[in-house]
């Protein structure tokens, strides 16, 4: 089976090295004209010239990142199975969309309205009651297009510098921590969901997940749970869904939903009997779903931006490196290491030993390190 992907980074190659032992190839059909899987068939088109072309060479199609357009998604999906389905790509590149669905389905979100003016941003911060987080209703990732506003006379130096026509506008969380849950539904509906994972994020960008997320409690995974089946269920879905959460006092608040493999789940790779690439492709290609329970404790620690000092982590025996080929600049995801260990004790002085070698990463900082 030649499995079509929509998407050509990092999270395509993991999708690949997973697909690969499963007999799977892999066509990419990259749109950005800088292509990182490094592995498979690489496609580059801008302009959907080879579209047709892509489509007769592939079996299914599946994607590994949100923003492209629909309807490329749904060209394709009139010829060949497209997993997961156009509209849950349409609901994931509207805030909007997927706050109401949110709501539709009863997941608790943050208190949120629409501005498309400074005038009705003010409006909205002082209806909410600040400090509320302005963000771009479509096109944003990695905290990118948004603004946290401490009182509504702020709104339009917020207005210009996120310069977008429409914006949501939700009152801002006091979260204990940040968290996410990924699940994976099969072609005929079986469901299957991974322990959660506590998420630490610097400067916009995720640094650190730990899973299964330390003194989670049972109900808290169960809410979760049921949040992303009624999602799944609701958008007849294929493949891996994300759905990031904050953890209150009050409970969870769903923040967004990702329609694909995860940062926050690649700690599965070795920390789960089954990772969240090889269900993706099981699930896309419809085969029964692998187990998704937790092997120990697993903390991802992101490279961002630097490789530091891979040969010294080589060394460590409890560290699993994984680089994405590309090339060092600020900001940027060029790999990850996954730590494992049989207690979180033990896990935080194994992720503090190998941070050291990581000059660009920040502190290690979660619930298993802060006093108090
Ligand atoms: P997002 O792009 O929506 O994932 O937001 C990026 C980050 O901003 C999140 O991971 C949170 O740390 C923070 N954030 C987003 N929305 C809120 C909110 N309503 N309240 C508090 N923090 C937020």
């Amino acid at each position: 089976m030649r499995i079509g992907v929509l998407g050509a980074g990092q999270l395509g190659r993991m999708l690949a090295l997973a697909g690969y032992p499963l007999a799977k190839t892999f066509v990419f059909y990259d749109m950005s004209g800088s292509p990182s899987a490094g592995l498979g068939e690489v496609m580059i088109d801008r302009d959907n010239q080879y579209l047709a072309d892509f489509i007769s060479r592939v079996d299914r199609v599946t994607y590994e990142f949100e923003h492209l357009p629909v309807e490329v998604a749904e060209k394709i999906a009139a010829e060949k199975p497209v997993h997961p389905s156009p509209r849950a790509l349409q609901v994931c590149q509207n805030r909007e969309a997927e706050k109401t669905l949110f709501g539709d389905l009863g997941i608790p979100t943050p208190e949120w309205k629409i501005a498309d003016s400074a005038e009705s941003l003010q409006a909205a911060a002082e209806a909410l009651g600040c400090p509320v987080v302005a963000k771009t209703n479509t096109e944003g990732y990695d905290g990118k297009g948004q603004a946290v506003l401490r009182s509504p006379e702020e709104a339009a130096e917020a207005w210009s510098s996120i310069n977008h026509p429409r914006l949501i506008v939700e009152k801002f969380v006091e979260f204990r921590r940040e968290v996410s849950i990924i699940a994976v539904r099969s072609e005929s509906g079986d469901l299957a969901f991974y322990p959660m994972a506590e998420n630490t994020h610097h400067q916009g960008i995720l640094r650190y997940s730990i899973a299964p997320a330390p003194g989670l409690e049972r109900h808290v995974q169960e809410d979760a749970e049921r949040y992303i089946k009624a999602l799944l269920n609701e958008l007849n879905y294929v493949g891996v869904l994300t759905l990031e959460l904050f953890e209150t006092a009050e409970g969870l608040v769903a923040n967004e939903m990702a329609p694909r493999v995860h940062n926050s789940g690649h700690w599965t790779i070795e920390g789960a009997m089954t990772s969240q690439f090889e269900n993706h492709i099981r699930a896309v290609s419809g085969h029964p779903l692998g187990n998704v329970a937790a092997r120990g404790v697993s903390c991802m620690i992101n490279i961002i931006g630097e490789h530091g000092d891979i040969e010294r982590i080589l060394e460590l025996p409890y560290a699993h490196v994984h680089l994405y080929n590309k090339g060092e600049r600020p900001g940027r995801k060029l790999g990850h290491i996954n730590i494992l260990a049989d207690s979180y004790e033990e896990l935080v002085w194994r992720v503090k030993n190998c941070a050291q070698f990581l000059p660009g990463s920040p502190e290690f900082e979660s619930s298993l390190t802060s006093k108090g």
